[in-house]
């Protein structure tokens, strides 16, 4: 084994996962001449970002869209779709005490509020001035930023149904995150009710900004990213585990269904915990919360236009609901809608399991939401489950992931990246600038690519790598 660690040189770099994070480095080191293997355990790309097809209908894993003020990953975004692609400006609501309201509030909803909970919000946000928070879980970080009667009313049931843990024995940066989580915009400041109300009037008659989407779903990027590669020299393993082998401080093989690949490189976008596993090391607490979608395809019109809207009370049984056809008309027949209604869970456990037993509260629900006119309207169901898809950051998170950081450190030819690989609660668009970070960071250290040539290709603000040591202050959120 040689001393000096192994380069993308030194032949083939092998990755895990043929997600958004996998598949752009994939990109960046193919158009560097490296050989490079991808190994994905789904029998399509996309990861978390992937669609679903039933006949015409298209669904992604709820809303997914592209928000970025890097001009980098436009660009790679260009690139890849051409003009496959729309922009729109965003509709987004949230349900509470049976009534919609626009999502980021905006100026003229704010009367619509129940009266006492208006009166409450601002009484607390008052008193707030002369109490003390210890702010060391996401109950205490909301209690100051918003007061007890919003913490009650809203935030309490939808984080402790979202994420499986009391507010109480989870991290303050889950509240940052699940907060930004549903604004992408940052000239939005949301960090407590006094911000919220000064932004919002100076929002008023500020027009929404624009989301891009590919035509025919998120899917079509990474089949054409597939294609590519693969046209390109590139091997892809479809529907294939990957199982790390380490021998000492480096990972010596990667097996792949009958393949033994004797990477020179491994970049891992998988669960932590897995890696970890096949790596031997102590089993870690950093776990994800799982989905369970309900796609439902209807006939007919649905009474909300929005794009997505949150549900934030217990006694629903979804937190969200998202309507493609509302990011683009062809993603449904004409004359149908399609609506994909998010269930939280942890997989495995009895909504994973059963979830086929849920579809007629899904229904049901959706008719008290008043989402759906008559449940005779509805055509089909197709339930999908999808694993890892949030990390879940309970209080003592960033212990536990320091010591894996550290423990994965020590072999000296595996990354992790991406956001089940670095736990970091991300974005498509985070995804692609991490990607050509860490791309540019292999190539300079393999005398492939000076740094400067790098910089100068693109895609992506370099230097700034701020959210890899603070995933969650540049996460921009949902
Ligand atoms: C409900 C939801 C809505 C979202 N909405 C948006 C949005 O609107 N805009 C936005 O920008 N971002 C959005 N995101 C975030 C976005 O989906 C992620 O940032 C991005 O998809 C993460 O990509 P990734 O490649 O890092 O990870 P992943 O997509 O998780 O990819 C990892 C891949 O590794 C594979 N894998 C795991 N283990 C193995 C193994 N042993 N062998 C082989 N393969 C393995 C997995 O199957 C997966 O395909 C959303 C996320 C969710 C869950």
């Amino acid at each position: 084994m040689s001393v000096r660690p192994p380069t993308v040189a030194d032949g083939p770099v092998v990755i895990v996962g043929a997600g958004v994070t996998g598949l752009s480095i994939a990109q960046f080191l193919a158009e560097a001449g490296v050989e490079v293997v991808v190994v994905e355990r789904l029998g399509a790309p996309g990861g978390l970002a992937r669609s679903f097809r039933y006949d015409a209908f298209v669904f992604d894993v709820g809303p997914h869209r592209f928000h970025t003020s890097n001009p980098h990953v436009t660009t790679w975004l260009d690139r890849v779709l051409g003009e496959d692609k729309v922009s729109f400006p965003r509709h987004s609501e949230v349900f509470f005490h049976g009534r919609y309201y626009r999502w980021p509030l905006k100026p003229q909803e704010l009367v619509r509020l129940p009266p006492t909970i208006a009166a409450r919000s601002g009484l607390d946000l008052a008193l707030n001035t002369f109490r003390t928070y210890r702010i060391d879980s996401f109950e205490e970080y909301i209690l100051r930023q918003y007061g007890p009667t919003l913490y009650a009313h809203f935030f309490r049931d939808y984080t402790e149904d979202f994420l499986g843990l009391h507010p109480r024995d989870t991290h303050p940066d889950w509240a940052k995150a699940g907060i930004n989580r549903a604004i992408i915009d940052d000239k939005l400041e949301m960090q407590n009710l006094s911000q919220l109300l000064k932004s919002t009037l100076l929002q008023f008659g500020k027009s929404e900004i624009d989301f891009l989407y590919p035509r025919g779903g998120m899917s079509v990027i990474w089949e054409r990213l597939v294609a590519r590669l693969e046209a390109g020299g590139v091997r892809i393993l479809l529907g294939t585990p990957a199982h790390l082998v380490a021998r000492g401080n480096r990972v010596v093989a990667v097996h792949a269904g009958e393949d033994r690949i004797r990477p020179s490189v491994v970049i891992w976008t998988g669960p932590i915990g897995t890696a970890a596993a096949q790596l031997g090391l102590p089993a870690t607490r950093l776990d994800y919360r799982s989905l369970v979608l309900y796609n439902v395809m209807l006939e007919g019109d649905v009474p909300r236009r929005y794009q997505w809207c949150y549900y934030g009370e217990k006694d629903f049984v979804f937190s969200r609901i998202s309507a493609p056809r509302f990011f683009h008309e062809a993603t449904c027949p004409p004359g149908t809608t399609g609506l994909c209604v998010e269930v939280t869970c942890q997989e495995g456990d009895h909504r994973w399991q059963q979830a086929e037993r849920l579809t007629d509260w899904v229904v049901e629900d959706l008719v008290r939401v008043r989402m759906l006119p008559d449940r005779r309207l509805v055509r089909d169901v197709r339930i999908e489950r999808i694993c890892d898809a949030y990390p879940i950051y309970h209080k003592d998170y960033p212990a536990d992931l320091e010591r894996t950081t550290r423990a994965f450190a020590l072999f000296d030819n595996l990354h992790m990246a991406g956001r089940c690989g670095t736990f970091w609660y991300n974005n498509m668009d985070h995804c692609v600038e991490a990607a050509f970070d860490l791309t540019r960071r292999l190539l300079f250290e393999a005398g492939i690519q000076s740094d400067e040539a790098a910089l100068a290709a693109g895609p992506s603000d370099l230097g700034d790598r701020a959210h890899l040591a603070d995933p969650v202050r540049s996460a921009a959120p949902l």
